[in-house]
């Protein structure tokens, strides 16, 4: 596999988020790592690339006594730095493209690598993170739905209802009503379901 500039940067980087995306061997050592290894970064010319361990091993190599390559990759690391960019970036629009493009890797790498970590798409983890954001701004301020949408992410009011029902089983004006400032208990009962169904 020919190196692209980003396999590079990220193997210079010890970049965990690119872990289980690509090998790399180093020609003079016969050893091969992941892209995460903290050992001392080799000569570029001297870096091969591979998709997977086992190609590694067919070119002769021997696996990294360090990053253990050979071994199944931890996903979680990737899908960690997703979350952690679902969690900052959540307001804004977000598309499967545009995260992909942040971690450098392709969008049905991303795809793939979260759900198998998480049991979650990322676009339902995201749903998740808005409305839960939604559930705190509708109990604990008096900020206009419509506000609280684009707050969160949506781009209208109607839409952030829809998804919120689905999401709920309720709207966000009953959400409000019902997990008001103006009721304390019922509050602190809202404030506890919505920890109780997040998932992270
Ligand atoms: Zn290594």
């Amino acid at each position: 596999m020919h190196m692209q500039d980003h396999q590079w940067q990220a193997i210079i980087d010890c970049d965990a988020t690119a872990d289980g995306q690509f090998y790399y061997g180093v020609l003079t050592t016969g050893i091969f790592c992941r892209p995460s290894c903290k050992s001392r970064t080799p000569k570029r010319e001297n870096v091969r690339i591979f998709a997977t361990s086992d190609d590694a091993i067919t070119h002769g190599l021997r696996a990294c006594k360090r990053c253990r390559p050979e071994e199944t990759v931890p996903q979680n690391e990737l899908a960690q730095a997703v979350l952690q960019l679902l969690e900052s970036r959540y307001a804004a629009p977000l598309t499967l493209q545009t995260l992909a493009d942040h971690l450098h890797i392709s969008p049905y790498h991303l795809q793939r690598t979260f759900k198998k970590a998480t049991g979650q798409t990322p676009a339902e983890a995201l749903t998740q993170i808005r409305i839960s954001a939604a559930r705190q701004l509708l109990t604990s301020t008096d900020l206009p739905l419509t506000t609280i949408a684009l707050q969160v992410g949506y781009q209208n009011l109607s839409h952030f209802s829809y998804v919120f029902h689905k999401e709920t089983g309720t709207t966000p004006s009953d959400y409000r009503r019902r997990n008001g400032n103006d009721e304390k208990s019922a509050s602190a009962a809202g404030d506890h379901s919505a920890d109780a169904d997040r998932l992270y």
